[in-house]
């Protein structure tokens, strides 16, 4: 097997939440983020842009070529570091889901790179409505993230892929920008709309889709065309809302995939994607466990600096007390579906200083022997529960991002003081960090 192929550039097209057609959403570790560019260094945007003329961009062509000959493309670095610490990457993930392999690819790809495959595989961000400002994300994901985010960088602009965005105050005197809103472009949903008869799955994440009206509309188009039956869709969902109406649609389709965007328990939760309320996170958990055989779960517990500490805890929980029968039931992933949030690098377990890396390297020796004397965890379990943390850790050890820490505390400082909360309730163990800063 190629150690560099991966299906996505072949089958796979993904659309950013203003638009901008990029590789993926791993590929995005080089400062272009994985941006399909015209020759102009203008970005394909789903807005305006032909997707079939996206797939033979440059940059498409020339990942294809790298993975043709076994090299790793600089986008797909991500891939790359996590399989590197042990880490299942997005790349193995895909091998595994689809039926195409390095013989297709060979065989569906000109010497230039360019091919014609349609694509079954969408990844649809329809803008960044969302409820929640999380740590680890910024205003390119969801608007609630606009007035804080402004206020600490003490500017209405900032830089997104398609260029300099500036948010303006409307006339109730809240800032907003209408870049987020290509959705609204009929050549898109034209192009989409013949697309469908070929789609086999759609990703959709934030903006928080249960939030997005054109979440919904797409929905439809999908039912009204008679291909729902056909199709899987896939959410990262953040669970502070499961209207009636989607668990309607969701019985049509073949396949409902929910990834829940669940990183804690109570404060631990609260904290890290201010302002979701841990109460209201849990009813809908309970609910989506309970939701017919088309639909699977899973916890998408995103790694940080301010829930590294509680992994394992959050696990040890998953396990013994949450009680549930479908989220993470797959023999596989039997725990919690886990990644570190590569970016923004302030908030990356990589940046804690060696004396911090130690004690969470305690933590869950701890954690793995209080794991490995529970006589009612079985040994897969066990051996699963060692795994996280092991690849977690190695990851965190990997790499030295401590010039991030000034930056760390000015941010989580800002934050804390804005949203009424306090790193130390949910990390203690950063006590001695942050007692310099008077927090
Ligand atoms: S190897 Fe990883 S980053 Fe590259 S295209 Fe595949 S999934 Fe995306």
């Amino acid at each position: 097997m190629s150690k560099t192929f991966c299906p996505i550039p072949w089958i796979f097209q993904a659309v950013r939440n203003n638009g901008d057609i990029r590789v993926c959403c791993q590929a995005n570790v080089t400062p272009n983020q994985g941006v399909v560019r015209h020759p102009d260094g203008t970005s394909y945007n789903a807005g305006r842009d032909s997707f079939d003329e996206a797939k033979n961009a440059e940059l498409m062509k020339s990942i294809r070529k790298n993975m043709l000959d076994g090299v790793w493309s600089e986008e797909c670095g991500r891939c790359q570091q996590e399989e590197q610490a042990g880490l299942e990457s997005r790349r193995i993930y895909e091998l595994k889901a689809w039926d195409y392999s390095l013989t297709d690819a060979k065989r569906d790809t000109l010497p230039d790179g360019t091919i014609t495959v349609r694509s079954s595989y969408f990844d649809l961000r329809f803008g960044n409505l969302c409820n929640l400002a999380c740590r680890m994300c910024g205003p390119t994901d969801s608007h609630t993230w606009y007035e804080q985010w402004a206020e600490y960088h003490g500017s209405n602009k900032y830089q997104d892929t398609h260029g300099e965005v500036e948010l303006k105050r409307n006339e109730k005197g809240r800032l907003y920008t209408a870049d987020y809103d290509w959705h609204n472009s009929e050549s898109f949903w034209e192009q989409i709309e013949k697309n469908i008869p070929y789609i086999q799955h759609v990703y959709m994440a934030g903006g928080e889709p249960m939030m997005i009206e054109r979440h919904y509309e797409f929905l439809n188009k999908c039912i009204g065309s008679g291909h729902a039956g056909n199709i899987t869709i896939e959410y990262n969902t953040n669970m502070t809302s499961l209207p009636p109406r989607v668990l309607e649609m969701w019985k049509q389709f073949k396949q409902i995939r929910v990834g829940c965007s669940i990183d804690g328990m109570g404060e631990v939760l609260e904290y890290q994607r201010w302002p979701v309320k841990w109460k209201q996170a849990i009813n809908n958990l309970n609910k989506v466990d309970n939701l017919p055989d088309n639909v699977t779960a899973w916890v998408a517990f995103t790694v940080t600096a301010y829930n590294i500490f509680h992994l394992p805890e959050f696990m040890l929980w998953k396990l013994k007390e949450s009680g549930w029968k479908k989220i993470n039931s797959s023999p596989q992933k039997p725990i919690i579906t886990h990644h570190v949030a590569h970016g923004p690098k302030r908030a990356n377990i990589r940046l804690l200083p060696s004396e911090l890396k130690l004690k969470v390297h305690n933590h869950y020796d701890y954690y793995k022997f209080k794991v490995a004397t529970d006589p009612d965890l079985n040994e897969k379990i066990k051996k699963k529960f060692n795994k996280i943390l092991d690849s977690v850790e190695k990851y965190m050890m990997d790499d030295d991002y401590s010039e991030k820490i000034p930056e760390f505390i000015k941010f989580t400082t800002y934050l804390d003081k804005a949203r009424k909360q306090n790193i130390l309730d949910v990390v203690p163990q950063y006590e001695e960090l942050f007692r310099t800063t008077g927090t």
